[in-house]
Parts: C-alpha cells; sequence; structure tokens
C-alpha cells in the first residue's frame, strides 16, 4: 500500500514524499481512512509506531474542508501529556502541513506565556497542547474553543497516569459535543474505556500491536551488576562499543545529574533531563543530543516521553522503570519505524524482582550477560518466567483542592456529562477525503478491526517530577497547583 491509495491531498503527499517515508505504518494504514471518513476513533498504538502521522494526515486533510482559523480560534487541538510530546507532535504538524493554508501553535507549560498568546491571536487551525497550560491560556481569553472540530487525545493512558482527568474533563467542557474525536492510547485498558465513554462516540477501534510487547527489530539484554558499579559499566560500554546517541534512564533527577556529571568527568559528552530543570534546559539537552553535540543524554521517566529521535541506536536502563510497563515504552525511543536498536538493562540483586515483573509484562525472559570488566559479587537468581495474568489496576483518583473556580468547572463538567448526546452519529459530518468515498461510517463501528486491545492496565503513578515554576497570571487562577511536568 502507499499514501496515495489512502486518498490524501497532494499537498500532503508531498510533504511526505519530501520526508522520505514511502508507505504507510500499519497504525496509518488502519488509522487514515477512519479519520478521513469523519468518525471518531480509538487507537491502540504505541509510540513508535508512526501513531503522530496516523492521526496529524487526515486531521490536516479534513480540515482542509473547512474555513481557516480566525483570531483566537482553534479547529483542532491535539491534547498531550508532556512537553516534549507536545513539541514533537507540533514539529510533526508543521512537516505536513508545510504547503497547505493551515495554522498551527504548540502551547505547554514551563515558559513564558506571553508568546504563546500572541501567536493565538491569529487563531490556530491545530493547536498542540499540554492541559495544564491549554486552560491557563483559556481563562485568559488567548483562545476560543467553542468552534473545535477535531479533539485528539495522544498517549491518553499517559494523561490518566499523570493525573491529568480532571484537567481533561473541563476541557471537554468547553468545547462542542459535534466534533471529531481520536483518542490514542498504548492500551485499551478498562481506566481508558472508562474515558473514552465520556469522550468519544461511536468509535471505531483499531489496534496494531499488543500492549506491553516490543518491536521485533529491537534486541535487548540485561546485564548484571552491582550497584556501586553501574556507572563504570555504563562508561566502560559506551566507550568499548563506540555507541553513539545513547538515551539512558534513571530513576530520579538527582541520578540522572550525578550520571551525567560522571560521563562528562569521562570525557563522554552528556546531558541531564528532567522535571526539575527549566524548560528551556530541556529544550537545550534535547536539541544537543539531536544534533549529535551531546553524546548521551540522561532521562527520567517523564521527561523522556515525547523523544523521537529518528535511528536512537541505543536505551540504557541505568535503573529499571518503577512501572514494568514502562520498559516497552523506555525501549521503544530505539527501533522506531522499522529501524534497529539495542536496549540494554543494568541489574543488580535489588532489582532483581523488578527484572521478573518486566519478563512477567513483556511475556518473555530477557537474556542475561555479565561484563568481564564488571563482573557481580554474586550471580543473580535466574528467572523463571510468571504467566499468570496481570489483574488490571485501577489508577488513583488525582487529588484536587477545591476552590470556587474548580467546583464551578466540575459542576459545568457534570452537567455537560449529563447532556451527552445520546445519538451522535459520525455519519453528521461530511467525509472531505476521497479515502472516505464509499465508505459507511458505521462499518464495524466499535469493533477492533485487529487483535482484542484489552490489556492489562498499567500500574497507576503518581506524576513523578515536579515541574518548573510555570508563568501564571495572577489573576483568574483555575488550576489548582499540582505536581507534573506538562502543565
Ligand atoms: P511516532 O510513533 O508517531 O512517534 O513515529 C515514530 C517515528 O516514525 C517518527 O520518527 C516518524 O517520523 C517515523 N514515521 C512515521 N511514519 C512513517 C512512515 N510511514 N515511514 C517511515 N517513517 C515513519
Amino acid at each position: 500500500m502507499n499514501f496515495e491509495s489512502l486518498g490524501l491531498d497532494a499537498r500532503i503527499l508531498k510533504a511526505l514524499q519530501e520526508k522520505g517515508y514511502t508507505s504507510p505504518s500499519p497504525i496509518q494504514q488502519q488509522a487514515i481512512p477512519v479519520v478521513l471518513s469523519g468518525q471518531d476513533l480509538m487507537a491502540a498504538a504505541q509510540t513508535g509506531t508512526g501513531k503522530t502521522a496516523g492521526f496529524t494526515l487526515p486531521m490536516l486533510q479534513n480540515l482542509l474542508g473547512g474555513q481557516g482559523a480566525r483570531n483566537n480560534q482553534v479547529r483542532a487541538l491535539v491534547l498531550t501529556p508532556t512537553r516534549e510530546l507536545a513539541q514533537q507532535v507540533a514539529d510533526n504538524v508543521s512537516l505536513y502541513s508545510k504547503h497547505l493554508p493551515l495554522k498551527s501553535a504548540v502551547v505547554y507549560g514551563g515558559v513564558k506565556i506571553n508568546p504563546q498568546m500572541q501567536k493565538l491571536r491569529g487563531g490556530a487551525d491545530v493547536l498542540v497542547a499540554t492541559p495544564g497550560r491549554l486552560l491557563d491560556l483559556y481563562q485568559q481569553n488567548a483562545l476560543k474553543l467553542d468552534r473545535l472540530e477535531i479533539l485528539v487525545l495522544d498517549e491518553a493512558d499517559r494523561m490518566l497516569d499523570m493525573g491529568f482527568i480532571h484537567d481533561l474533563k473541563k476541557i471537554v467542557a468547553l468545547i462542542p459535543k459535534k466534533r471529531q474525536t481520536l483518542l490514542f492510547s498504548a492500551t485499551f485498558s478498562d481506566p481508558i474505556k472508562e474515558l473514552a465513554e465520556r469522550f468519544v462516540t461511536d468509535p471505531e477501534e483499531v489496534s496494531v500491536s499488543p500492549a506491553n510487547t516490543k518491536a521485533a527489530t529491537i534486541s535487548h539484554q540485561v546485564f548484571e551488576v552491582d550497584k556501586p558499579n553501574k556507572t563504570k559499566l555504563l562508561i566502560h560500554l559506551v566507550k568499548q562499543e563506540g555507541w553513539r546517541q545513547v538515551l539512558v534512564f534513571s530513576k530520579t533527577k538527582h541520578g540522572a545529574n550525578r550520571i551525567a556529571r560522571m560521563l562528562n568527568a569521562k570525557d563522554i559528552s552528556a546531558a541531564a533531563i528532567h522535571g526539575d530543570k527549566s524548560q528551556n534546559a530541556r529544550t537545550k539537552a534535547l536539541a544537543d543530543f539531536k544534533s549529535g553535540a551531546v553524546q548521551v543524554l540522561v532521562a527520567t521517566d517523564i521527561a523522556a516521553r515525547g523523544i523521537d529521535i529518528s535511528q536512537l541506536p541505543y536505551v540504557v536502563n541505568f535503573d529499571l522503570p518503577k512501572v514494568p510497563e514502562d520498559y516497552v515504552h523506555r525501549i521503544g525511543r530505539t527501533g522506531r519505524a522499522g529501524e534497529t536498536g539495542h536496549a540494554v538493562s543494568f541489574v543488580t540483586e535489588e532489582d532483581i524482582r523488578e527484572l521478573f515483573a518486566i519478563e512477567r509484562v513483556i511475556g518473555e525472559l530477557i537474556e542475561r550477560h555479565v561484563d568481564a570488566a564488571f563482573p557481580p559479587a554474586a550471580r543473580l537468581q535466574a528467572s523463571k518466567l510468571d504467566t499468570r495474568p496481570i489483574k488490571p489496576k485501577k489508577p488513583k483518583k488525582p487529588k484536587q483542592p477545591k476552590t470556587d473556580q474548580v467546583q464551578a468547572a466540575d459542576a459545568q463538567t457534570k452537567e455537560i456529562a449529563s447532556n451527552k448526546p445520546a445519538s451522535r452519529k459520525p455519519a453528521a459530518r461530511k467525509p472531505q477525503g476521497q479515502g472516505a468515498k464509499g465508505r459507511s461510517p458505521q462499518s464495524g463501528a466499535g469493533k477492533p478491526r485487529q487483535g482484542s486491545g484489552n490489556k492489562p492496565a498499567q500500574t497507576p503513578k503518581k506524576p513523578a517530577e515536579q515541574a518548573p515554576s510555570t508563568t501564571r497570571a495572577p489573576r483568574k487562577r483555575v488550576r489548582p497547583n499540582r505536581n507534573d511536568s506538562a502543565s
């Protein structure tokens, strides 16, 4: 299959050709016709599958059919859990729309709000945003959502994990009921299905790969090592194997700083990226890593979300993730879109249970190694695959101080939820693209196209990182001051 056969606009095809894409990835093949038809979509697709183009390309095409955004108006809103992902998606939107008469913008916390307000004055056909900053801007009348045509929830599972449910409810209370909604998530866990009931109407479901499986192009192995030798082993591997562009995951922000410092001391250029760094420092570290100026980027989980560097060859789990499902997300940073990649995890005696949990989640044992230069004092307990099904857990409810404004927004949300139209039909929207031709919007509605998509839920997690202080207007404060890295 090629992109032409999906019925995409010639100007979009031109941008794809310039980018060097020759054929659509599986998620693109499935999602693009559904979105072009105007129908709501629930897509189970992990990062690295090409999901961003899967929603962006048909979204742009659908927008071509309507009237351009007027002052402060937003026509399509893409919500992402982290600032890095927001920037990444926005870069994709700019790239794919470069030959189109459409305006796009991106807003997230941790940077000055005024330039974002100015940019929004002219309106945005596509706005990519993190939920907190979007609400701040809305409260300051910097944008209008009353004519929103398309809502995309990207990495919805992560947004729930990070406690954004209240913000999402508030946002959905501000936008028209008649709209197209696209929900992308790594899994279709129970909390995601609950979210979908509130946000999505008669969706078509597509699923490209079972959750918790790594891409076939990624090789991975475990190094058994004693804790005090982890940094030395990392330095040894980077130098000996001549690794360039290595993404290293650290459990803590402090640890990330320390690893980067020690690498630099050994003449390996490294930078740390985490929620205590200013947004400018995060952006610079990522840019330096992408350009090759920095060889090793040491990141915590939340900061790493959204890092997409094509052909990133090496990922190192300096510390194993606290949440076993994050293992797949982490190593999914490499081996993207069919490229090969290599992931290495350091495991000490203390982490052995975490390794077992990961192996249970991914359904396979990971090959063990010992580096002759840094052998552990004693070999670690051998793995035995635990094949018992994993019980899905519900994410914790985010804590919310009840301010007057929050109560008002909650009341509004409840009202909207109770007024949820029972009969909004996807057929009410006119298909914009050729891809919609001859397609029944009802066909297979709500049915999975491939695979069941019913996967174990991710273990709930609190927002792991505190955002650097954001610029907020003193008046009209609506959000509780919550710890998150996206705001
Ligand atoms: P995503 O899952 O959206 O983060 O995309 C993962 C990577 O795949 C990104 O670097 C995209 O630029 C790339 N990509 C997306 N679609 C294609 C395609 N059809 N052919 C080749 N690369 C692609």
